[in-house]
């Protein structure tokens, strides 16, 4: 008889938002998943399920970032299908099977990683899945942006964001910026609301920067600026350059035969229905 080792047993954390819909469908998994005998802990899991829309997958993220390298993701979406979610409300069973069924094997996409260099030396780093935002808070934002070692442009405006490729449906499609397959390794930067006039001059419109180059912005005033990383905002008033790269790690998700084309998300989200 072939019994089944301690160790073998998958490790899945939960993780819901916290609206009525996402907790009765969290409260189902945990029995069925029990039932099912996976082990349900916060710590250190294989598989981080995540309740409620793109917005909660961010959180699970950044909860779990530390461990990205062994750990794998898998959303369940409670209104419509999402982007980073493979499953709705209505498909625990489906779910479940899949876990039981998988061997290990994942989709991975691209996330960014940011270096904050402070004035007097410190830096913060951080990691995204979506996208960095850098705002002034006070006035006009004036701001070098250095590509690959090039002295790019000078930016007078809002803001500047710089987004993941699954990220590019998200804050950088308001601002303009193009959709990218997220089996594309590039960066994207989007402008907020640039100034452009016959003194003042940016590109205009987005750009794609391919994994191995560096992007640096210099804020030109010692003023406070806002950092948004995905669904957190920072505050920070001495702020000597950011520098934006691909990051060495990837999300990993479940992959999973509910893992829809990229495009059909695409088209559910924007498009709807075509004739
Ligand atoms: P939120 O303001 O509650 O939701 C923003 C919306 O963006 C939600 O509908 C969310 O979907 C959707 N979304 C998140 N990631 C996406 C992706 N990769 N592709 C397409 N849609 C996506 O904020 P949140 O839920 O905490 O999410 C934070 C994100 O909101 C930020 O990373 C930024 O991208 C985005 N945002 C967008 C704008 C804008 O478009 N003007 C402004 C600020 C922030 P769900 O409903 O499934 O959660
Ligand atoms: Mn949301």
């Amino acid at each position: 008889m072939i019994q089944m080792k301690i160790t073998d047993r998958k490790k899945i954390a939960l993780l819901s938002s916290r609206n009525p819909k996402s907790e009765a469908v969290s409260k189902e998994l945990w029995s069925k998943l029990k039932e099912a005998n996976f082990i349900l802990t916060p710590k250190n899991p294989d598989v981080v399920i995540s309740i409620g829309g793109d917005g909660m997958l961010l959180s699970a993220f950044h909860k779990y970032e530390s461990i990205l390298d062994h750990v794998r993701f898998v959303g369940i979406h409670t209104g419509h299908l999402g982007f980073y979610t493979d499953y709705r409300d209505f498909e625990v069973d489906k779910l479940i099977e899949n876990l039981k069924l998988d061997k290990g094997a994942k989709v991975s996409y691209p996330i960014l990683n940011i270096k904050v260099k402070m004035m007097d030396g410190r830096q913060v780093t951080a990691r995204a899945l979506n996208e960095v935002t850098i705002k002034r808070l006070s006035r006009t934002m004036v701001a070098d942006i250095h590509i690959n070692h090039v002295p790019f442009e000078r930016f007078r405006g809002d803001g500047i964001s710089v987004s993941t490729p699954t990220g590019s449906t998200a804050y950088n499609k308001s601002l303009g910026g193009a959709v990218l397959h997220p089996t594309i390794e590039a960066l994207q930067i989007a402008e907020v609301a640039s100034l452009n006039n016959r003194v003042y001059r940016t590109l205009g419109s987005s750009i794609v920067v391919p994994k191995k180059d560096k992007i640096v912005i210099e804020p030109k005033h010692d003023d406070r600026y806002s950092i948004s990383v995905d669904n957190r905002t920072f505050v920070y008033d001495n702020i000597d350059r950011i520098e934006y790269q691909l990051d060495s790690s990837k999300i990993n998700f479940l992959a999973s035969p509910s893992h829809t084309s990229f495009w059909n998300r695409v088209k559910d989200a924007f498009i709807g229905e075509v004739e």
